[in-house]
């Protein structure tokens, strides 16, 4: 493998620059506006940051967050702290020191957009608004938008995306807060960031279009007294695959790759994707480096994909089953104020603790335990552990 071309430079492509430059590869990556400030709730969470401890000293300019409130159907409302604070970046910050690190590794980064790629010889011709480019190996990380890989790989079908809108409303919080709905695929949330916040909505793609996406944030807004007057709007597309899309994905091919959220790479329950979007490139990399690309799919599969599919699985089970009433994340979120099992639980899930294949017996072994500690409580019994503060 001499010569590398990635189109995109968001976390996957950057990634995967900077660690196939540091293996001596030459890369040259496009990227159409480098450093934007690419639509995002931002958050990274504990997981991230211990995997990727550079990220620290080289985007210093994160909120870290250590106050969480939870707020489910019918009006539940749970605050608790963190053990673990969540990192939140301006999409624009991040994004440029991931590049920075890339560049110092030997990637050449260039401006321009890619308007086509085609085979040529063994390799690609890559055609940009400004400039052609020649390469053996093209590796897609342009983004959940990107059409290009409609002819490489095929294209993902609607169901496999949520609709998002947003604004980045200017002040300061120090708190983060989600919000769940009754019988809807998505949520709300406030993300502080060090001088604004991202505030936004997700939904299915199918289940509900822009108007009731847009009513359902205004709700949100309006309860928490948000201010969004003149406010920056945003709206995007987040992958968030089912498992027959799963059955079906393309990663590589000959002298080819998806990255990120062009992949679909994304988790479907909790829309996090900077994280397996930053391990994808680098996955992508080390297979690359080791002169086996086709074993990439596999990393893929062994390192997340397998528990992508878990969460696929349990979408329904945690914004929709009907349990006792109330979807799931509205009973944990009841409960979390009352049962130290429960509170564990969703900080496991903020945190990225918690793995998809064993959440069903967590949460319905943590409901059943929860209800005898609340019984206990409701006799008198001390808990052996502090309340979170509202319910
Ligand atoms: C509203 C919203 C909120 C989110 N919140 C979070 C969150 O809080 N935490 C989290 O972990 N994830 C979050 N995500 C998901 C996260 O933003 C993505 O998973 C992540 O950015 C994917 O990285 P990427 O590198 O694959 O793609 P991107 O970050 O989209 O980068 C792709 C890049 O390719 C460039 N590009 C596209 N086409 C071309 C072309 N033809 N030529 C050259 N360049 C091109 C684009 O300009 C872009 O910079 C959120 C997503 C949305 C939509």
């Amino acid at each position: 493998m001499k010569t590398v071309a990635i189109i995109g430079g968001g976390p996957a492509g950057a990634m995967a620059a900077e660690r196939l430059a540091r293996g001596g590869v030459r890369v040259t990556l496009f990227e159409e506006k480098p450093g934007w400030e690419k639509p995002c709730g931002g958050a990274l969470t504990a997981r991230v940051l211990r995997r990727y401890s550079f990220l620290t000293a080289v985007a210093p300019e994160a909120r870290y967050v250590r106050e969480a409130q939870f707020a489910g159907a019918k009006g539940v409302l749970a605050t608790f702290r963190l053990r673990q604070p969540v990192a939140i970046y301006s999409r624009a910050k991040l994004n440029r020191a991931l590049l920075g690190r890339a560049a110092e590794a030997g990637a050449e980064i260039v401006e321009d957009r890619i308007v086509s790629l085609a085979r040529a010889g063994a390799g690609w011709r890559l055609e940009g608004r400004r400039q052609l480019c020649q390469a053996d190996f093209v590796l897609l990380a342009a983004g959940a938008r990107s059409r290009l890989r409609v002819s490489l790989a095929g294209d993902l079908q609607p169901r496999d995306f949520m609709h998002t809108f947003g604004y980045y409303v200017p002040g300061q919080d120090e708190r983060l807060r989600v919000a769940f709905f009754d019988d809807f695929e998505g949520y709300a949330w406030a993300f502080p960031r060090t001088d604004h916040l991202s505030i936004g909505v997700c939904g299915r793609v199918g289940d509900s279009g822009m108007p009731e996406l847009r009513a359902r944030l205004q709700g949100f807004v309006n309860r928490f007294g948000y201010r969004t007057d003149g406010a920056p709007v945003y709206a995007h597309l987040l992958p968030a695959l089912t498992a027959e899309s799963w059955s079906n994905l393309r990663l590589a091919g000959p002298q080819w790759a998806l990255a990120g959220d062009i992949a679909g790479l994304v988790d479907p329950v909790t829309g996090e994707g900077v994280y397996y979007a930053m391990r994808s490139g680098e996955l992508l990399a080390e297979s690359l480096l080791e002169g086996s690309p086709a074993s990439y799919p596999q990393r893929i599969w062994q390192d997340f994909g397998s528990e992508l599919v878990c969460a696929a699985r349990l979408r329904a089970l945690f914004y929709r089953t009907d349990f006792l009433g109330s979807p799931i994340s509205t009973h944990m979120i009841r409960f979390s104020s009352r049962s130290q099992a429960v509170l564990g639980l969703l900080q496991d899930l903020i945190e990225g603790t918690q793995a998809y294949s064993n959440l069903p017996t967590r949460i319905y072994g943590r409901v059943a335990a929860s209800l005898v500690e609340i019984a206990a409580n409701s006799l008198g019994a001390e808990l052996p552990y502090p309340r979170s503060a509202e319910s």
